[in-house]
């Protein structure tokens, strides 16, 4: 165990991720939690939860499986007020649930648009409000919002571009807002990263998976795709104690420089 559970009277902090069945999230909820923190995996559905919570606890940490609809006002704050009695108050929030629904412009849906502003934008937004009174009240939080390079502009995907960037706006306002409670808000923007969503797009474009991840390395300085334990390493030096000092930041996870 590092120093993340660190606080004057030793209870471990609680920590919600987002999105956290598959993927990034899951990959952060396990690092969080080798870190020493109680960790809430959020996900659409709660059975899809239990494999990272079995996981957590096996490795002896604590974790609870929550079953919640991040851009469903309602079901979001019930679900945070769940976390709170059953686990602890939460202090730690990564906003990573995402979706992708990719077309050209003039084929993309205003379904599509919405989805997607739904789940990354307003989802945020719901989630960070509902845990930002813990927050305040223990005068320490950590928010980070999964951003994208996506957000620099990319071809076929002008609503999760779009979203994207207003992450990173929405993160330096949390910044301004919630500095002087304790709260830092930082985002993680990551380039390539092999999970579900990057193999939903191979399948996509025609190719297989290993073709894509070939073909993205070629174009990315450290000559390889992301792993989710790239994005889990970021977020659990920005959850510590010790990185009070970094807000408002976009942290670009891409092997490589962006902007
Ligand atoms: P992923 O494998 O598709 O996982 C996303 C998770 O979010 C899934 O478990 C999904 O649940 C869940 N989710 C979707 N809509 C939700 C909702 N309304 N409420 C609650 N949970 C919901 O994606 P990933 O690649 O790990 O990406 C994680 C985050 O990183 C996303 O924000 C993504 O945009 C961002 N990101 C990823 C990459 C990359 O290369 N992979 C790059 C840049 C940024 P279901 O399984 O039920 O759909």
């Amino acid at each position: 165990m590092s120093d993340q559970s660190q606080q004057t009277d030793q209870t471990p902090r609680t920590a919600i991720v987002t999105g956290a069945a598959r993927g990034i999230g899951a990959a952060v909820a396990r690092r969080l939690a080798s870190d020493g923190l109680q960790v809430a995996v959020l996900d659409l559905d709660e059975n899809a939860c239990k494999a990272v919570v079995s996981e957590i606890a096996a490795a002896g940490g604590k974790a609870l499986a929550v079953g919640v609809d991040v851009s469903d006002e309602a079901a979001v704050e019930a679900a945070v007020e769940r976390v709170a009695t059953e686990l602890g108050a939460p202090t730690v929030l990564v906003n990573n649930a995402g979706i992708i629904r990719d077309n050209m412009l003039f084929k993309m849906t205003v379904d599509d648009w919405d989805a997607v502003m739904g789940v990354h934008l307003r989802g945020s937004f719901l989630m960070s409000r509902a845990c930002q009174k813990y927050m305040v009240d223990a005068k320490f939080g950590r928010i980070v919002n999964l951003s994208s390079t996506s957000a620099l502009g990319n071809r076929g995907q002008v609503n999760y571009s779009a979203a994207k960037a207003g992450l990173q706006g929405f993160t330096k306002t949390l910044a301004i807002e919630l500095g002087k409670f304790g709260v830092t808000a930082n985002a993680i923007a990551p380039g390539f990263i092999a999970t579900d969503m990057t193999r939903a797009t191979a399948e996509r474009m025609g190719i297989t998976f290993e073709q894509f991840l070939e073909g993205a390395a070629k174009e990315i300085p450290v000559g390889r795709a992301g792993q989710p334990d790239d994005i889990a390493a970021t977020a659990s030096f920005l959850v510590r104690e010790e990185a009070g000092y970094v807000s408002g930041q976009v942290i670009y996870v891409a092997g490589g420089p962006k902007d």
